[in-house]
């Protein structure tokens, strides 16, 4: 245990040392009023940024290319309220990340889907920098500290109060002249984030739009054989559309439980509110994508001779293996007589998915903070010296660097957002 009390400076808590967190601590550590700080940061794990090494084990995948106006319309909410996000994103832009990735001494590449990773593709090189930085600049970290409640400043007392628990299971309370919350979403509790933050943030009246699975898998029945034989499998090459929207190309995996990937993530959040409206969501895929209905029915009706009917579908479609077993899995059988109908099927076979896969295997949250609790620098209204950041507001976005870099930008903002808010308080103004 320590104690931030006793320091004649002002003691800023900064609470969940993941990238918005530390970021936020980043960006007060170099605020014009740095010296008169005393940056804190306390993350209940044992170390820090778990979960963003983790996002580093299949290729860091920091921000993207994109254009910034196409960049910022990325990102979305249930309440429709992005602007915050939006804003942030214009302010800390791919380039302006890449800028700042480049200045802890780790290079980055575009790949070929204007995903920008970097050349080691890991988070462990940057996190490392990251954090001897901070340390460089005073912040002082205190991992094993999990924060259970939050008093705000009141009219009688102007320190916030943060209530934590260590790691020998002892509660002690800390006063804070300003805080940021970064605690993330719900996904991956394992590694720190286990949304226990909305109980205690609805207790103080503030409006949270349920936190939910974003970026993840769907359940859907298949049948033992698919289950048996084809879990795991990738359908690559296809393209999927979720109601009017249109198609996107790419790839998803067949699971034990329904499907997950690339394509599946991206069309999550449209197939989670399908499925809250309906109670499921038909997916549609195009297994030939290259080809027009007609082109796919001129293959389908050259002659056979002798072939069985797999081998035909394999030799003029090169449809085999998983491709043919979910063709025949979700096609009636009665589709395998009438070319002309197992074409259109091909171009547009529908699975049926009945619920996202919980929330805890998600890759993100969705649902947080509502944006409207908050003011430009994303500090509660109703709370004044209290900020958040990161996946615990309320936004969403697909893979592809957008969740990191808005959770970086969020970070940044809420980090001026203190040095602003104290810099009164320097001033004897407040
Ligand atoms: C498998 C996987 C792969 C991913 N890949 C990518 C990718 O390539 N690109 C991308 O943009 N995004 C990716 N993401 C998403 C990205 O990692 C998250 O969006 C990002 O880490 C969220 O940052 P955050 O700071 O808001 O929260 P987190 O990173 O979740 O950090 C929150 C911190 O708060 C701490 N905390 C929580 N509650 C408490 C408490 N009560 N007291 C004290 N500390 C607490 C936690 O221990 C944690 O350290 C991936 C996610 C997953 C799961």
């Amino acid at each position: 245990m320590h104690n931030a009390g006793m320091s004649s400076k002002l003691i800023v808590a900064i609470v969940g040392a993941g990238p918005s967190g530390l970021m936020a601590a980043e960006t007060l550590a170099n605020s014009p009023n740095s010296k008169n700080f005393d940056i804190h940061l306390y993350d209940a794990m044992p170390s820090a940024g778990r979960k963003f090494l983790l996002a580093g084990r299949g290729g860091l995948n920091i921000t993207h290319s994109e254009p910034t106006e196409k960049f910022v319309k990325r990102y979305s909410a249930e309440f429709g309220e992005v602007t915050a996000i939006q804003e942030a994103v214009r302010a800390f832009d791919p380039q302006s990340l890449i800028q700042w990735v480049t200045g802890l001494g780790i290079t980055t590449f575009v790949g070929s889907s204007g995903r920008v990773f970097p050349h080691e593709m890991k988070a462990a090189p940057l996190l490392r920098a990251w954090l001897a930085r901070l340390k460089n600049c005073g912040v002082k970290l205190h991992s094993r500290t999990r924060l259970i409640n939050i008093v705000p400043a009141s009219k009688n007392k102007s320190a916030i109060e943060l209530l934590f628990e260590g790691s020998d299971r002892l509660r002690y309370t800390i006063s804070a002249d300003a805080c940021v919350l970064a605690l993330g979403g719900a996904s991956w509790a394992k590694l720190g984030s286990d949304g226990a933050w909305v109980s205690w943030l609805e207790n103080l009246g503030l409006k949270i739009s349920p936190l939910e699975p974003a970026n993840c898998g769907f359940n859907c029945v298949w049948s033992d054989f698919i289950k048996s034989k084809y879990a795991g499998s990738a359908i690559k090459n296809c393209a999927v559309s979720v109601g009017e929207l249109p198609a996107i190309r790419g790839e998803f995996v067949i699971t034990e439980s329904g499907i997950e990937g690339q394509l599946v993530y991206a069309l999550s959040s449209q197939l989670r509110a399908e499925v809250k409206a309906h109670d499921s969501a038909n997916l549609y895929i195009d297994l030939k994508p290259d080809k027009t209905q007609a082109q796919v029915l001129e293959r389908l009706c050259t002659p056979r001779g002798s072939r069985s009917f797999a081998k035909h579908l394999q030799s003029t479609l090169n449809l085999s293996g998983q491709y043919a077993a979910i063709l025949r899995e979700l096609a009636p059988a009665s589709d395998f007589a009438a070319m002309q109908t197992l074409a259109s099927r091909i171009k547009r076979l529908k699975i049926k998915v009945t619920s996202p896969r919980p929330i805890d295997e998600a890759i993100s949250t969705a649902g947080g903070i509502r944006l409207t609790e908050m003011n430009d620098y994303l500090m509660f209204q109703q709370f004044p010296g209290i900020f958040a950041a990161g996946e615990m507001l309320d936004w969403e976005a697909p893979t592809g660097g957008y969740l990191l870099n808005a959770c970086l930008a969020t970070g940044r903002v809420a980090g001026k957002g203190v040095n602003n808010f104290l810099e009164f308080r320097l001033n004897g103004q407040v």
